[in-house]
């Protein structure tokens, strides 16, 4: 459906110095195919969706659409960008429509549908995406991740052969995150074709048919999602799927903010979709260092979560110290309220790692 050949774009700045964001992008892309494309910011992923359908011309390279080659001079862009549907981060909805205006504003317009027609597939559309008992209400009034669900109702409407999704869920409230994913799970489930620039790695992992891992300007590697999540071929991509977030605090005395800790470690499993850990681990928290370890100042303690696996868990660090810090008769409690407990010397002291 989508050829991708030896595409490149290089933007000028007004002061005359030049940067190549894309490099050298080949891919072929079949009807059907569900692809995720992930990678550091900063390494061409918005930039080659724009490429892809135009709306930041590419400087070199080629790309074929359905057999044509879509940067030929006089080529009928806007053609292809009815085929080519694109959803952003921000949603773009006209804030003085309805929803239902604004799902049937661009079949009206561009394909020439009667209005009756164009109402009746956005009410079909919008059942689609959960959004019919919204069908009358002004965007400025719904939720970001009800925007956004509109945003790809629109886009059906188009009958597009191809939907471009740029971090659709990236500048929603992470609440809302699950809710976007699931309309486009179902969208894979039906068949459609999608590149997705994302950062949600199982989803990634669970939705697609195929991965592109993006990095300096190329696809790095392009591989299924067993082998870019389970085998990657380059240590660039393993070191990017295997990312650890962290959350860290040094404790050195009894005059910790014990508040501040509290907000940290609820805003931190909001943010990465773990919420119901958050107060399991702040009562944790809570116990490990006003009981077993209230002597052991100062401490390091670590709250850490691999996106990939969804290993998360809880570290307490001592420097110095060469055994367990836990008193006997503690372990057999915190077993009981996690899912391990693991004692171990590291380099430099002793670490308790309690598995949430
Ligand atoms: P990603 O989506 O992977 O985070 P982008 O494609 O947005 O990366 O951007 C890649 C690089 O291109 C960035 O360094 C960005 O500053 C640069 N860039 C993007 N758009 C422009 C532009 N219009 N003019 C100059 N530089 C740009
Ligand atoms: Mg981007």
């Amino acid at each position: 459906m989508i050829s991708i050949r030896h595409l490149s774009k290089t933007f000028q700045d007004p002061d005359g110095s030049t940067v190549t964001v894309l490099k050298d992008v080949n891919a072929d892309i079949e009807k059907g195919e569900v692809i995720s494309i992930i990678g550091p910011s900063g390494t061409g992923k918005s930039t080659l969706l724009r490429a892809l359908n135009m709306l930041e011309p590419p400087t070199g390279g080629e790309i074929w659409f359905n057999g044509e080659n879509i940067m030929a001079k006089g080529y009928p862009l806007d053609r292809m960008r009815r085929k080519m549907g694109m959803v952003f981060q921000g949603f773009n909805l006209f804030e003085h429509k309805t929803v239902l205006e604004n799902v049937i504003y661009a079949p009206m317009e561009l394909l020439h549908f009667s209005e009756a027609q164009a109402k009746e597939e956005a009410m079909e559309l919008l059942k689609k995406v959960g959004m019919v008992q919204k069908a009358d209400v002004y965007p400025s009034s719904l939720s970001g991740g009800q925007k956004q669900r509109v945003a790809i109702a629109r886009s059906l409407a188009m009958h597009p052969e191809v939907i471009l999704f740029d971090e659709p869920t990236s500048a929603l409230d992470p609440t809302m995150v699950g809710e976007v994913l699931s309309v486009i799970r179902q969208l894979a489930k039906d068949g459609l074709t999608m590149l997705i620039v994302t950062h949600e790695m199982r989803f990634a992992r669970d939705v697609s048919t195929r991965i592109f891992f993006m990095n300096e300007g190329i696809i790095y590697e392009d591989g299924t999602p067993q082998q870019i999540f389970g085998n990657p071929v380059h240590s660039a991509t393993k070191a990017f799927v295997n990312r650890i977030q962290k959350l860290v605090y040094e404790i050195d005395s009894d005059e910790f903010d014990y508040l501040q800790i509290h907000t940290g470690i609820i805003r931190f499993c909001i943010k990465y979709n773990l919420s119901d850990k958050a107060e399991p681990a702040y009562a944790l928290v809570k116990e490990m260092l006003f009981t077993h370890m209230r002597e052991y100042r100062p401490m390091t303690l670590r709250l850490t979560h691999a996106e990939l696996s969804g290993e998360t868990s809880l570290d307490f660090m001592v420097e110095g110290l060469t055994t367990t810090p836990l008193p006997a008769g503690a372990l057999e409690g915190l077993r009981a309220k996690t899912r391990g407990v693991v004692e171990e010397p590291t380099a430099r002291g002793f670490r308790v790692k309690l598995l949430l």
